[in-house]
């Protein structure tokens, strides 16, 4: 690794996690982008050696550091250990989740015609993610949904502070408020209270089973999408499924003081350990980063070759229907990088 004086931490996570965070670093150290990576343990080989699943040192680390790229931590469905991204987002208090979604020129798709070019401003702190959960009864469980007007308050600010930064034009809220009338009514009348500030900015608001149904019929329509907790989770994996899927999505999490740069999917342990998972979505996540940290050209340049490669179709991952290995992809976007200017 190069010697730099920009220390970032690292969390190559497990399942593909380490394969995929490899491919990535030696795809940003062919491009130029000189950093030191700060390893911390989460996820299963922190509970391997008996940590919690989010270590508290780790947690300390990130915030001192202010900055952290995170592969994906396996999340057991049912009981078990908590998840160790609601623990990372919570005790960090990254309330923004940033999710862009774009299709890519010439890469074939289950939906070919379309044309995508998004960004989902996903709520990270509440919501059915809060955690709050019991069992009044041996047939009967419970979850509380919160939403709190200074979480919907700052979510706002950033997301249309966003949207002017980015040269968007266009913010859509998506709830429900029609069926939940006083949690995310609550949503929908803080977004038009941001909104009234920014009036150089179009706002409205979009039911989230219709905006599921206009997004496979007509995504164009879309350019900021800001939503809650568990729509947000949803609602981008069906866009990552519109451009490619999960192989493809980029995030961030966002908080006042703090950044973890992570994609959206899993640790996929279908496929861990052979050699053949996609890169790109933990690669455009560092490429967020990149842009955060100001280096802006060699992230554009890395994009370039990528969206190259991917283009031309040549060299794909199995979960774009080629037969590429993890390697043989990540050197051919080394390659490409000479080509890219
Ligand atoms: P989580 O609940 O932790 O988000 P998940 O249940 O949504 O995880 P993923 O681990 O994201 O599941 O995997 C969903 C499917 O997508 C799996 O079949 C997996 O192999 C595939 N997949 C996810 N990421 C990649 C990737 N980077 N490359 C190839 N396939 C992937």
């Amino acid at each position: 690794m190069v010697m730099s004086d920009r220390r970032i931490a690292l969390i190559p996570g497990d399942g593909i996690g380490p394969e995929i965070t490899a491919a990535t670093l030696r795809i940003l150290e062919a491009g130029g982008f000189e950093a030191e990576y700060e390893i911390l343990e989460a996820g299963q080989p922190a509970l391997d050696k008996g940590l919690p699943v989010m270590p508290e040192s780790t947690i300390a680390r990130i915030a001192e550091l202010g900055i952290a790229l995170k592969g994906p931590t396996t999340t057991p469905i049912g009981k078990g250990h908590t998840s160790a991204n609601v623990a990372l987002r919570k005790a960090l208090d990254l309330f923004a989740n940033v999710r862009p979604t774009r299709s890519i020129p010439g890469l074939k798709t289950h939906f070919d015609n379309v044309k995508i070019d998004l960004i989902i401003v996903r709520e990270n702190t509440e919501d059915l993610y809060a955690g709050i959960e019991f069992q009044p009864h041996k047939d009967m469980a419970q979850a509380v949904k919160v939403i709190t007007r200074p979480g919907c308050a700052r979510l706002f600010k950033y997301a249309f502070e966003m949207v002017r930064k980015q040269g968007r034009k266009r913010i859509t809220a998506v709830h429900k408020a029609n069926i939940m009338k006083l949690t995310d009514g609550m949503f929908l009348e803080e977004f038009y209270k941001a909104a009234a500030e920014n009036p150089d900015i179009i706002a409205d608001d979009i039911i989230v089973d219709n905006c599921c149904m206009q997004l496979v019929v007509r995504p164009e329509q879309f350019d900021v999408i800001v939503t809650e907790n568990l729509y947000g989770d949803i609602v981008s994996d069906l866009c990552a499924g519109l451009v490619g899927g999960l192989g493809l999505a980029a995030g961030a999490n966002i908080g006042e003081n703090c950044a973890v740069f992570e994609a959206v999917h899993g640790s996929a342990p279908d496929i861990a350990g052979k050699g053949i998972a996609n890169p790109t979505a933990l690669l455009f996540t560092s490429l967020m980063m990149l842009r955060h940290l100001g280096e802006r050209s060699i992230a554009d340049r890395i994009g370039r070759a990528t969206l190259q490669v991917l283009g031309e179709g040549k060299v794909l991952t199995g979960d774009l229907g080629g037969h590429a290995t993890t390697a043989e992809y990540t050197q051919a976007i080394i390659d490409r990088l000479a080509d890219v200017g």
